[in-house]
């Protein structure tokens, strides 16, 4: 099956930003999504203006720092659908700080939403794709998953690993499933709420005062999956024309 229209897609962090939006683009192009986040007010919401637009998604409460919980969630999509075609691993936290601020919960936060929410992603998804002989994975990563600037060396070092970990995924499962980084640049979103840091979040706030809508994100991981399935396409930067 190649396109995008009829492919069951779930969807991680989809009740804000970047995976919010690529529901509804998703969805509108025919493919019948499954949304995970928390806050189920937002999802069940975003499930019911889709398919009232005559779309078809269902929700599901998602922590992706559990296996269970995304095991669950993967469980649900094949049990509404009847199979996954595509995982968006795209929940993600970024509350950023000086390493010399100590804020080691944080980091920990980090580590566990960006790297291990992306492995239990692959690690409830991959046998299912395995299964069913086909699949893509979906993973986003960062310009910071690119270069590295002061407070965000923690936050750069999960979309390093998201990169290292998607790479390796694909030299392992190539031939069936397909793997593509998306790495945006400034993106509207909530992200920068998430810092909790003043320097941080001041530096962040000049940081984004040029930035893209989401959608601009959403278009390219519909790009991705649109793609005949022996054409894979293993990143994607999108950022402001304008940004340095
Ligand atoms: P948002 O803050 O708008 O969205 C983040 C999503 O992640 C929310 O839906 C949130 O849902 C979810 N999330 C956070 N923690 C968890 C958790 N433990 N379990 C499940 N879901 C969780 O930010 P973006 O849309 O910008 O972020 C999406 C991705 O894009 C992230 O991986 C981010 O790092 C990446 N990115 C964003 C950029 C930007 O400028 N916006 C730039 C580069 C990369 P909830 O709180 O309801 O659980």
């Amino acid at each position: 099956m190649s396109g995008i229209e009829g492919k069951v897609i779930a969807i991680t962090g989809a009740s804000s930003g970047i995976g919010e939006s690529a529901a509804r683009l998703l969805a509108r192009r025919g493919a019948r999504v499954v949304l995970g986040a928390r806050r189920t007010d937002r999802l069940e919401a975003l499930a019911r203006a889709i398919n009232a637009e005559g779309g078809s998604a269902r929700f599901r409460k998602l922590d992706v720092t559990s296996l269970e919980d995304m095991e669950a969630f993967i469980g649900y999509a094949r049990t509404e659908f009847g199979r996954v075609d595509v995982i968006i691993n795209n929940a993600g936290v970024m509350p950023l700080s000086k390493l010399e601020v100590r804020k080691v919960d944080e980091w920990n936060r980090m580590i566990d939403v960006n790297i291990r929410g992306v492995l239990h992603g692959i690690a409830a998804g991959l046998p299912v794709m395995k299964q069913q002989g086909r699949g893509q994975f979906i993973n986003l990563s960062s310009i910071g998953g690119h270069a590295v600037s002061p407070t965000a060396a923690v936050y750069c070092a999960t979309k390093f690993a998201v990169m290292a970990i998607s790479e390796g995924l694909r030299q392992e499962v190539g031939g069936d499933i397909r793997v593509t980084v998306i790495s945006p640049g400034v993106t509207e979103s909530e992200l920068a709420e998430s810092i909790t840091d003043p320097l941080a979040a001041q530096g962040m706030k000049d940081f984004r005062r040029i930035s893209i809508p989401a959608d601009a994100i959403a278009r390219s991981i519909a790009y991705a999956v649109e793609q005949p399935d022996d054409v894979d396409v293993s990143e994607i930067i999108v950022r402001p024309t304008a940004s340095p």
